[in-house]
């Protein structure tokens, strides 16, 4: 099986090497990721803008593509260029921080895996809660285990998966959930400082809403240290008010 790793932690992220080391026995393991950290840059891609690629040898280990980009472009790039052939899966992370609740559609580590999707490939996006000992082997590990259940099911085109594995300075996960997205609304602040030549600083800041609002979700699988695991779909379209919407008296013509 052929396999196309990216990330938005960049190519010499620590989580990458995890990743990768943690499925390179299973198949034929391509790396395409961008040069520099992506963080927050949610499903950007690069338009009007050239993208250098070069050819890196990671710590000595791997060989992988750089990509002057986004994690999208990353990934587009990866199918549509620079892999010999169509990869049966694309994974992406490990992510150092969770990707849970909104923090999905400002996610780089979700967007290279809901790219693999777009084409049609099964997806993982794969991130570790924060601690002080980010423990990226075992999270590998977890990571990997995760993959072959997903890749035994035989996934259906384009199927995308969001998984969050909990902090593991207290030991391994006590199981898995799979659970939806929380849309609970993050609590976030900004702090504003004046700057020497006078205009305003803004730092955004703040953390993850209350788990408590919404037990059944994501944010509450990695309080309670589970592993969460989330389908993921990127039809945007409100199903449950397009027939109201369309039922309002609309102009039939404009002129
Ligand atoms: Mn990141």
């Amino acid at each position: 099986m052929r396999i196309l790793i990216s990330n938005d932690d960049g190519i010499l992220a620590p989580g990458l090497a995890a990743l990768y080391h943690a499925v390179a026995d299973l198949g034929e393991v391509e790396v395409v990721a961008p040069e520099t950290t992506q963080s927050a840059m949610g499903h950007a891609i690069s338009v009007l803008k050239p993208l250098a690629v070069r050819k890196v040898h990671v710590a000595q280990s791997f060989h992988g593509y750089s990509v002057d980009g986004r994690p999208a472009d990353c990934v587009k790039l990866g199918l549509m260029e620079l892999m010999a052939a169509k990869p049966d899966f694309v994974l992406s992370g490990i992510n150092a921080g969770v990707n849970t609740g909104m923090n999905v559609l400002y996610s780089g580590t979700v967007a290279a895996a809901a790219e693999g999707a777009f084409f049609g490939i099964p997806s993982i996006a794969f991130s570790l809660e924060l601690s002080d000992e980010l423990d990226f082997q075992r999270a590998g590990s977890i990571a990997r285990t995760i993959f072959q259940r997903f890749a035994r099911s035989k996934p259906p085109s384009g199927m995308c998966l969001n998984v969050n594995i909990p902090a593991l300075d207290a030991g391994w996960p006590l199981g898995v959930r799979v659970c939806p997205q929380s849309t609970s609304q993050m609590e976030d602040f900004y702090t504003r400082e004046m700057h020497e030549h006078g205009h305003s600083i803004y730092m955004l800041d703040g953390r993850m809403p209350d788990a408590n609002s919404h037990p059944e979700s994501d944010l509450a699988a990695i309080r309670e240290r589970y592993v969460a695991i989330t389908p993921l779909r990127f039809d945007m379209t409100d199903h449950r008010v397009l027939g109201q919407v369309g039922a309002w008296e609309w102009p039939g013509a404009f002129e």
